[in-house]
């Protein structure tokens, strides 16, 4: 396979029909280095027929469950096998540390092994009481049919795979569009499908741009369900686009997570040591590219100097670099796009009168060539401001207070989005009640950012309609169905003659 031929149709690695490459950039250094194939129309079109005679004629659907399982069991194997490997391309693809990129893989290896074992465990329908020993009634379910999946730059081995693996697993056959920033590791995954024996045409992929690659295949009428990860707007676009076709739609989109800290939190300082480096971890983790980032900290009032005085100390002093470098904490931000919307709402927060108590700058000096940008702590932020309520997507973390319990849910559910909040205090009863109360998909109590593949995934509000992972997450990738079976026919007498 050459650089280019990054399209994979049918069984069959291609160029661009069109001829057309695109550069991949190093975050770290904005030099390029790879080239992958510019997919279009014609590209995308050509991959939904394959995907679409192989589900219609192929094996793969009809293919007993636990050899499914076991195909499933080998990716995971191959993933392991090729851990470093994968783990250092998505660094440098997305500019993450490495050592987050070894995690990535072991994630998507337990996601692949999650799912072979719930279509394992099933008991393969459900028997319906008619009311009658003439009737048998059974619900069994199927698999959905051609699936579009359209991933970010952020996670992109992960939430390909968080589609990849149940769509697998419930018998479909897909499409696959990575982020057109950040593809390079969902090809080396079709790679690893094919090593593992998955028949052609069932595993396809399309590398290139959002519109019209994206575009086309939420509208195409030869897909039956499409899953989106991305932003609000793009979001909403795959919604409007699939509506014609009245296709199944799943959408994980963003977040703007609180971490609530009750001063009860931090009584000694072994608690206050923890809460303070896990509200660093919640928003600078991957300079804040990440979904669930908690880059709203709302702090009780009494404990808000101790608290951010220190966190504003340890987050001067995250060292950044290249993902790989040895002691890097952070790499860069994954774009030039990226680095300017953060600049941009760095400096809007404190037009409206926010407080820097760290970063809000770009670092200087040699090895800073790329997109990098301070871990930046913004004080006295309220919920009228731009970067509290919208989604920055960068390493900015702002301070709201709150004196009472009912102040911090009304703070933290104030949001259009739904996806991730954390709650940290000593008192049990608080912590259940805060949990509760909070509407978003996932609630952590003293801790922030874990995740179970047993455990569905996903947003209120507009932070997404439906759940990956878990039980939910496999049930996004089928079709329910009724079958009705009469032992005893005979006429219903509903019409004379
Ligand atoms: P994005 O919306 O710009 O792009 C996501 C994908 O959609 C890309 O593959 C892109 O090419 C494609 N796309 C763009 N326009 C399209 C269109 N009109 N039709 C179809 N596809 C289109 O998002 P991004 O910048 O790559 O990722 C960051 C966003 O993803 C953030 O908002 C983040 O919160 C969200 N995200 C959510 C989750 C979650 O689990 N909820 C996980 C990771 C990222």
């Amino acid at each position: 396979m050459s650089a280019q031929q990054t399209i994979h149709v049918g069984g069959e690695w291609r160029s661009a029909a069109s001829g057309a490459t695109r550069e991949i950039i190093d975050p770290a250094d904005a030099t390029v280095f790879a080239l992958v194939a510019e997919g279009g129309t014609e590209d995308t079109d050509a991959a939904v027929a394959a995907a679409r005679r192989a589900f219609d004629e192929g094996e793969w659907p009809r293919t007993p469950v636990a050899e499914r399982a076991a195909l499933l069991r080998r990716v995971a194997d191959l993933l392991q096998r090729n851990r470093e490997a994968l783990g250092a391309l998505e660094s440098r693809d997305a500019g993450k540390t490495l050592e987050e990129g070894r995690v990535d893989v072991d994630c998507v290896a337990d996601a692949f092994r999650y799912f072979a074992d719930l279509v394992m465990n099933e008991s393969g329908g459900r028997v319906v009481d008619a009311g009658s020993d003439e009737i048998h009634s059974v619900v069994v379910h199927e698999p959905v049919g051609v699936c579009a999946l359209i991933t970010p730059w952020n996670y992109p081995l992960l939430q390909a795979s968080w589609k990849i693996a149940p769509a697998l697993a419930a018998g479909n056959t897909f499409v696959v569009k990575p982020s057109e920033i950040t593809p390079l590791t969902t090809v080396e995954l079709i790679h690893l499908l094919e090593e593992a024996g998955l028949p052609d045409g069932v595993a396809n992929i399309v590398t290139g741009a959002g519109d019209p690659v994206g575009a086309r295949l939420a509208e195409h009428p030869d897909v039956d369900l499409v899953s989106f990860t991305g932003g609000l707007s793009s979001g909403t676009k795959v919604m409007r686009a699939a509506a014609d076709s009245v296709k199944k739609v799943a959408l994980e989109l963003g977040g703007k997570n609180p971490n609530v800290v009750f001063a009860d939190a931090c009584e000694s300082d072994e608690d206050f040591d923890t809460a303070v480096d896990q509200a660093l971890n919640a928003a600078f983790i991957h300079s804040g590219q990440v979904c669930s980032a908690g880059s709203r900290l709302i702090v009780e009032e009494s404990l808000r100097e101790r608290f951010v005085g220190e966190l504003a100390r340890r987050a001067e002093k995250i060292r950044l670099g290249r993902g790989t470098d040895h002691g890097v904490e952070c790499g860069p931000l994954v774009s030039p796009q990226q680095l300017a919307k953060t600049e941009e709402y760095v400096a809007s927060a404190l037009a409206e009168g926010a407080v820097l108590r760290a970063g809000g700058r770009r670092p200087e000096g040699e090895g800073y060539e790329g997109y990098f940008y301070r871990p930046t702590v913004l004080d006295q932020c309220h919920r009228e401001m731009r970067v509290v309520r919208e989604e920055v997507f960068g390493p900015v973390l702002t301070v709201e207070t709150f004196r009472t319990e009912d102040e911090a849910v009304a703070l933290a559910n104030d949001t259009e989005y739904g996806l991730a909040g954390a709650v940290w205090t000593a008192d049990p009863g608080r912590a259940r009640r805060v949990a509760g109360r909070l509407r978003h998909g996932t609630v952590w109590i003293n801790d922030f950012h874990p995740y179970l593949p047993q455990a569905e995934w996903g947003g209120y509000g507009k932070s997404g309609i439906g759940r990956e992972l878990g039980p939910a997450g496999l049930a996004e990738y089928r079709e329910a169905k009724h079958i009705y079976q009469n032992l005893a026919p005979r006429p219903v007498r509903w019409f004379a003659g």
